[in-house]
Parts: C-alpha cells; sequence; structure tokens
C-alpha cells in the first residue's frame, strides 16, 4: 500500500472531523485535534493520527465522555485539582494549565492533579507550553496494566510517562518525555501493523520468554526500561499519578471492560516551577543562563543532542513539507468520519 501525503492543516481538519463525527464536542475536539495534529508536525507518529481511532472509539462506545466539561477546584494555594468527569484528559490539562502557571508564579511551586480521566497521548505536549511560559514542568501519566514488574512476568504497571522541561531563553524548551517501559506501546503497535520483528529486551511472551514478536509481546508483558530502575520509575509515575490523586492504577483500570483500543481511566499530575521564585533576587535570567553552560557542554561531544532536538528538527520540515501516513491508517481515520 501506498503512503497519504498530508499538510498538517489536513490532518488537523481530518482529526476534527473524526472526532466531531464520533461524537466529541466541537470545544473537546479542537483540543484533542491540537494534540495529534502536533505529535505530526513533530514526527511522533505513535502519538499522531495513529490515535484517532482510540479516541473516536472510545466516545463511540461511551467509555469516555467526550461532551463534558471539566471543573477545577482551587483545593490548596498550591494546588488545582482538574476533574475530567470521566472525559479525555487533553480538555482537563487545557483547563487548568493557565491557574497552574498562576498559582506557580504565586508559589514557587504549584501541583495539579487530574482525574477521572483518560490520557494515551505524547507527554511533551502537557509540558511544552509551561516551559514556553518561562515554567519548568513534570507531567506523570499512568495506563492500564502492561508492564511486568523487575523479575515478574506479568503485567502490573501501566507504561507510565513521565516528562521533565526546562525553558530556555530565545530558545525552544528542552523537554525529555518517556515511557518508564523499555518502549512505548504504540511502538510495539506499529511494529505489528509494519510486519517488523520488535528489539530484543522491549517485551516477553504469556510464558515470561524474551520475545522479538510484537504480537507475543503485546499478549505478554512489555518490560521496563533499565531492569529494577525503570521499574522503580514506574512505580513512582503510579504513585505520582494515581496515589496522590485517587485515580486507577494500572492493574484496576485493567480490570475494566474496555474493548474498543481507546485510552484507559488513568490519573495525571502536572508539577509546575517557577524559576524566578528561585532566584535571590526574582531574576531567573542568571539561572537560565547557567543552564545553558551544561546543554553546551553536552553538545561539545560528539554523537550528542539534547532531548527534544529530533522534534524540533521535524517541526522545521512538516509545515511545509506536511507529513506521510500509510494507506491503510487514513483509511482508518477516514472511516471514523462516517
Ligand atoms: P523515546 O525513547 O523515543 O524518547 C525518550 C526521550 O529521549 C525523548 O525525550 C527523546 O527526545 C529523548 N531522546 C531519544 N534519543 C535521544 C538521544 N540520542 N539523545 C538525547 N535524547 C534522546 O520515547 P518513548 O518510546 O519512551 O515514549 C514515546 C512517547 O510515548 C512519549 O511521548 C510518551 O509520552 C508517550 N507515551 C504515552 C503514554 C500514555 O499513556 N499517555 C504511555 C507511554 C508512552 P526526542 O523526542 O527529541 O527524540
Amino acid at each position: 500500500m501506498s503512503d497519504v501525503r498530508l499538510s498538517l492543516e489536513d490532518v488537523r481538519a481530518l482529526a476534527l472531523r473524526g472526532l466531531i463525527a464520533s461524537g466529541i464536542s466541537d470545544a473537546n475536539a479542537a483540543v484533542i485535534a491540537d494534540v495529534m495534529t502536533s505529535a505530526e508536525r513533530d514526527g511522533c507518529k505513535s502519538h499522531g493520527l495513529f490515535r484517532m481511532s482510540g479516541y473516536c472509539a472510545g466516545a463511540r462506545s461511551g467509555r469516555v465522555d467526550g461532551k463534558v466539561k471539566p471543573t477545577l477546584h482551587d483545593d490548596a494555594p498550591g494546588v488545582i485539582r482538574v476533574d475530567a468527569h470521566h472525559g479525555f484528559a487533553a480538555p482537563a490539562m487545557a483547563a487548568g494549565r493557565p491557574r497552574l502557571a498562576e498559582k506557580a508564579r504565586q508559589q514557587g511551586i504549584a501541583a495539579m492533579p487530574i482525574v477521572d480521566s483518560h490520557h494515551f497521548a505524547a507527554l511533551w505536549y502537557d509540558v511544552d507550553a509551561l516551559a514556553e511560559d518561562g515554567l519548568v514542568a513534570f507531567a506523570f501519566v499512568n495506563s492500564k496494566s502492561f508492564v511486568a514488574p523487575a523479575g515478574g512476568i506479568d503485567k502490573l504497571y501501566g507504561t507510565n510517562p513521565m516528562a521533565f522541561a526546562w525553558p530556555r531563553v530565545g530558545k525552544p524548551p528542552m523537554i525529555f518525555d518517556q515511557a518508564s517501559s523499555a518502549s512505548a506501546r504504540g511502538e510495539i503497535q506499529i511494529h505489528l501493523r509494519d510486519g517488523k520483528p520488535i528489539p530484543e529486551g522491549w517485551a516477553i511472551d504469556s510464558d515470561g520468554n524474551p520475545t522479538t514478536d510484537p504480537e507475543a509481546g503485546l499478549a505478554g508483558a512489555q518490560l521496563p526500561f533499565g531492569g529494577h530502575k525503570g521499574a522503580a520509575i514506574a512505580l513512582m509515575v503510579e504513585m505520582m499519578a494515581v496515589g496522590l490523586t485517587g485515580g486507577k492504577f494500572g492493574f484496576e483500570s485493567a480490570a475494566d471492560v474496555n474493548t474498543d483500543g481507546g485510552p484507559s481511566e488513568g490519573g495525571q499530575m502536572m508539577i509546575a516551577i517557577d524559576p524566578a521564585r528561585f532566584a535571590a533576587n526574582g531574576d531567573s535570567g542568571p539561572a537560565l543562563r547557567h543552564a545553558e553552560t551544561l546543554f553546551e557542554k553536552i553538545l561539545e561531544q560528539d554523537g550528542t543532542r539534547l532531548p527534544s532536538d529530533r522534534r524540533y528538527e521535524a517541526r522545521k520540515i512538516t509545515p511545509t513539507e506536511g507529513i506521510t501516513i500509510p494507506q491503510s491508517l487514513h483509511e482508518a481515520c477516514l472511516a471514523c468520519c462516517e
């Protein structure tokens, strides 16, 4: 099958049509379409249009409420809680982000727990706007069980990504955004779709044997990155995203009936820090300039780059050249529009 070329405007229009046709409100669809379009713009294929069928199926089955409006709860001077009311996470993030930033500027640090929501996007999107606004930011998100704990063979943790963003003067933020599994689940699904083996170390089969077969890996369990160290990060993400918010641990949402391929119910936590409040004179300039010396030292070494540089390179090209997706994916997106 040949690939289909789309401009970023085409991507957003296609996403909007499919989301709205699936019963998602115009306002929520606009936020989710922006998330998917940004992922395509930045070359993050596993979180762009590839996710559209899941968003649409989750809304169509009624498992996720696509029309609901999130509500904000000012629980404490440094905490703004967002109740997504069983909706998608992206509109909840968008609704709470300005208040989180405001509180971080007032307090120096603030947190935003998000409850009763469904997230399966890339996390860098969630911290990008805060860092563009001059704030240091963290995001923690859990998902239903896919990953075995260190030494075990049964799925327990979600793929549990975390992201960290650092603002830069005159440059886009440095952001790392990584699953605590050896790979994102979407990457294994893409290998399955493309008929390619997965690298060793990504997954084990249902009997606990190492596998490079994507189908066996999806049926078995994914592995944390770096053995027990990645497993500890997965554990921390469950605690930050769920233990503190009252959401559902990976094993709890895995027990829910979810056969539509959409996002599972979990929890999220965002933390924002205003570097100006950590400076003696309220000026973040010296700290941000000092940070640049570390980035320079990293880049002095051959073979290095900063996390997020790959995305920023893609961002230079896609607005003019557009993106390509497999025809099968294009057809799946068009099917969502019916
Ligand atoms: P990767 O392993 O591809 O990348 C992790 C991070 O490392 C990125 O910030 C990446 O930057 C950076 N990086 C990669 N290579 C280098 C290098 N050579 N030098 C410096 N930095 C580097 O990501 P994952 O597969 O772990 O995760 C993919 C996506 O899946 C993430 O966006 C994550 O949020 C998402 N995800 C979402 C889930 C959900 O439930 N919502 C669950 C799990 C994952 P760059 O982007 O520039 O390559």
